[in-house]
């Protein structure tokens, strides 16, 4: 059997016990590319009964073969990277630059900070008359999107196996082969069967089948809010623990001392980067009155630029979902300044970079995720109107704040209610834990907090 043709599970590729395919399209050309097993609940059960089994023996390594292991993984992953650019590329519709400048290229870096703290971490500790040690929570069901395909797989799976659990992994039906490549990638690595397993399928089938599976200790979930609640909900009616990571609305606060081209620009690529489909992203601009005007012309100019060459969004119902969001700002009495809810382009599923002005913080296109390349701009007059703008949403996920001098931002940066801030575009740190105050989820990824939400603690007394 081709590896594509079916699902990894307990170190061998089988089929979907239901004998059913899901199409893979690419958002550029709407063309379907190729089929993958369409997992039902048969397919979660014998894979997490493959992750059981292969529990006890896997949390028994120690951490240095654990690390060996995961080194190993990340090399395979360095190895693999033009055809990881090129399959995100296929079925995501990024262009293949930003595939291999990002798609490819951060999942490596975290699968290597996770091999070297498999390594240094310390699993045992003393305190007083205890020693404390830090086990494995068991088997994960880690339910990923489309977005980041490769990267939100990585940073569930690798701190996961760090820690010394074993995982069954339900990836987007959106992007399956980025997954099977992933597979691919552990298997070559010589992680013992079991340990992973992949079922690809439809989240409202497959995955909700592995959200509730009794035999999953720890659920991790990305994506909507919507789903995110219903798990939640799920996990603790079973007393299980939960990791949900499910957008934001954050807020680019630029500040009256700050570099203004460089804080409008930067913004307006934070924002147009993977089509706006970055949970992450800054999608609210928040400028002083008396630069506001200023501010929109950079903006407006900034995001013409981009033109086409930003990719399409991920299918045809989240293109209808922004132009709808698009339309609803219009109707609302957003100014809009560039791109707009018509079709750029008569195949794929392009949206032209949009961005508004005289957005008010009440505004629908204010307060939700869009999920697409659009931009609100919004006027604030003092900074406690700025940071009462830039917290007045149910999302505290991350943000950026510009100044002329550093602590000027930072003492702002802190009065935002949000897990991660840019300072004067600070650059990624794939260790800096990531994830959301208020309902943008719960736990954290990455780093040292993100292994820890797979670990348990047991303490001895003497
Ligand atoms: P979604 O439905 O929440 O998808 C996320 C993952 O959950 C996918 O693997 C999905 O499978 C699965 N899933 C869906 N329904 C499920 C259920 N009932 N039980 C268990 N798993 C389930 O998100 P989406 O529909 O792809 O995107 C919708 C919106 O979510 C976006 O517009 C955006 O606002 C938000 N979003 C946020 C992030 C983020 O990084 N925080 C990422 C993606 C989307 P399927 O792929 O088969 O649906
Ligand atoms: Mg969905």
């Amino acid at each position: 059997m081709k590896a594509h043709d079916g699902m990894y599970i307990d170190g061998a590729w089988r089929p979907a016990a239901s004998g059913e395919t899901i199409g893979v399209v690419n958002p550029v050309d709407e063309q379907v590319i190729d089929r993958v097993p369409a997992g039902t609940a048969a397919d979660i059960d014998t894979a997490v009964r493959a992750a059981r089994a292969a529990l006890p023996g896997w949390a028994a390594t120690s951490p240095a073969e654990r690390a060996a292991r995961l080194g190993a993984l990340r090399d395979v992953l360095a190895a693999r990277k033009d055809e990881i650019a090129e399959t995100v590329t296929a079925e995501l519709g990024s262009p293949l630059a930003f595939s291999q400048a990002v798609h490819a290229s951060v999942p490596i870096a975290v699968a290597g900070s996770y091999a070297e703290l498999a390594a240094t971490h310390a699993f045992e500790e003393k305190v007083g008359n205890s020693t404390v040690y830090q086990e494995p929570i068991g088997v994960v069901g880690a339910i990923t999107p489309w977005n980041y395909p490769l990267h939100q797989i990585v940073a569930k799976v690798a701190p996961a196996l760090a820690a010394g659990c074993t995982v069954v992994l339900k990836p987007a039906e959106d992007t399956p082969l980025t997954a099977q490549l992933f597979a691919e990638a552990v298997d070559e690595a010589g992680i013992p069967a079991g340990v992973f397993n992949l079922v690809t399928g439809l989240g409202p089938v497959a995955g909700q089948a592995l959200a509730e599976h009794p035999g999953v200790d720890l659920v991790s979930f990305t994506g909507s809010t919507a789903v995110g609640r219903q798990i939640g909900a799920t996990a603790g009616a079973a007393i299980k623990k939960v990791a949900l990571e499910l957008g934001g609305k954050s807020a680019n606060v630029i500040l009256p001392s700050a570099d203004l081209a460089k804080a409008v620009n930067v913004g307006v690529a934070n924002v147009m980067s993977n089509s706006g489909q970055t949970c992450s992203a800054w999608t609210r601009m928040l400028v002083h009155r008396d630069q506001y005007d200023e501010a929109v012309q950079l903006a407006a100019t900034a995001a013409a630029k981009y033109g086409d060459r930003i990719g399409p969004v991920v299918n045809a119902k989240q293109r209808a979902r922004v132009r709808s969001y698009i339309e609803k700002g219009v109707e609302e009495g957003a100014r809009l300044v560039a791109g707009g809810p018509e079709h750029p382009s008569p195949q794929g599923y392009f949206i032209a970079p949009t961005v508004f002005a005289d957005v008010t913080p009440d505004m629908t296109i204010a307060q939700e995720e869009i999920f697409g390349p659009v931009l609100s701009v919004l006027r604030y007059d003092d900074e406690d109107d700025a940071a009462r703008i830039a917290n007045g949403t149910v999302y505290g996920l991350a943000g950026a704040v510009w100044a002329g001098d550093e602590a000027e931002a930072v003492a702002f940066a802190r009065r935002l209610e949000t897990g991660q801030v840019d300072i004067n575009g600070g650059r990624f740190n794939p260790r800096a834990p990531f994830g959301g105050y208020k309902q943008s989820g719960v736990g954290r990824e990455l780093g040292a907090h993100g292994l820890s939400e797979y670990l348990q603690t047991k303490s001895l007394q003497f």
